[in-house]
């Protein structure tokens, strides 16, 4: 297929490569930088003119509404946008009603897997759209991942997205708090470890992902909490999860909490570029107020 790959940070350029190592002809756009991987347009629109899929990976709804903008007049009939940024819901509804009344193809298709997944081909997409779109993303889904869900309609792949990574906000809190918990009880948290992760308070960021250093499988608690999936995305996804709450008025308070502690501690402590597991000292070094 052609395709036009708009958003070649972290995420997007690897994503680009194996598409174009798979034999697809991608040509890049982004603002800021030019890898020498692939080649590039000059403007969003250039990428996206004659192209059979565009592909955006970018920050957020605002940059996507606006790139959007500019590139669905210019795309062909039937050719499909396939957004795999972390927006808003809302964003990626209304961007899909704009593709639709342009007679084009959309879905919302974002990630979980992180740099690692990008790299290797192994994300995960959940993606919300037609069937039809679904169908001619499928093939690019399996080189760039290792599963697609089809969530339902346009915005269900970010609503997938913003309630998964709710639960996992949460839940690495509160085993961030109960292994500090365990500490000033005097339990071993290796002991810990070997109980939770095979009793009812399991959950993947207790058994795969680990908060304490040296317990369980190698996570970024093992390398001084370098990210791995950095506490600023955490609040980014977080926030996002809150804005579809208030919009879907949906009570959440857990939910609010967490993004309320990850808030405290990447704007006001110093978990901004650490690991969301590295709310597990944060823990450790605070007395109950
Ligand atoms: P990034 O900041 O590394 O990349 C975003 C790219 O978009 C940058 O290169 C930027 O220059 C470019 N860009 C910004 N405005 C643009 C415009 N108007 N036109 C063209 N390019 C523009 O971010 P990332 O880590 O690659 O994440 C991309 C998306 O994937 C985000 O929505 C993020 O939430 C999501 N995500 C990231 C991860 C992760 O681990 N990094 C995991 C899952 C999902």
């Amino acid at each position: 297929m052609k395709i036009g790959f708009i958003g070649l940070g972290n995420m997007g350029a690897p994503m680009a490569e194996n598409l174009a190592k798979a034999g697809h002809e991608v040509t890049g756009f982004d603002t800021m930088t030019k890898p020498d991987t692939l080649p590039m347009a000059g403007s969003a629109a250039e990428a996206a003119k004659d192209k059979d899929v565009v592909i955006t990976m970018l920050p957020n709804g605002a940059i996507l509404q606006s790139v959007a903008d500019e590139v669905l007049p210019v795309m062909s009939k039937g050719a499909l946008l396939l957004d795999c940024s972390t927006v808003d819901v809302d964003t990626a509804r209304a961007v899909a009603d704009q593709a639709s009344a342009q007679g084009l193809l959309s879905a919302d298709a974002p990630v979980s897997g992180g740099i690692g997944g990008a790299s290797g081909g192994t994300l995960t997409f959940m993606a919300g759209g037609s069937d039809a779109a679904f169908e001619k993303a499928a093939p690019l889904f399996e080189i760039m991942g290792q599963k697609a869900v089809h969530c339902g309609p346009s915005g269900n792949g970010q609503a997938a997205k913003v309630c998964n990574n709710m639960i996992l906000g949460v839940t690495m809190i509160a085993t961030c708090e109960a292994f500090a918990l365990a500490d000033k009880l005097g339990l071993d948290r290796a002991r810990m470890f070997d109980v939770v992760s095979t009793s009812s308070g399991y959950s993947w960021s207790m058994n795969a992902y680990c908060p304490a250093p040296g317990i369980g499988p190698q996570s970024p608690a093992d390398n001084d909490y370098q990210p791995g999936f950095a506490a600023d995305l955490m609040l980014k996804d977080l926030r996002l999860s809150q804005q579809a709450a208030t919009s879907a008025d949906a009570d959440t308070p857990m939910g609010q909490h967490a993004t309320d502690l990850y808030a405290e501690f990447v704007e006001r402590e110093d978990g901004a570029g650490k690991d969301f597991s590295a709310m597990l000292p944060r823990f450790v070094s605070r007395r109950r107020s």
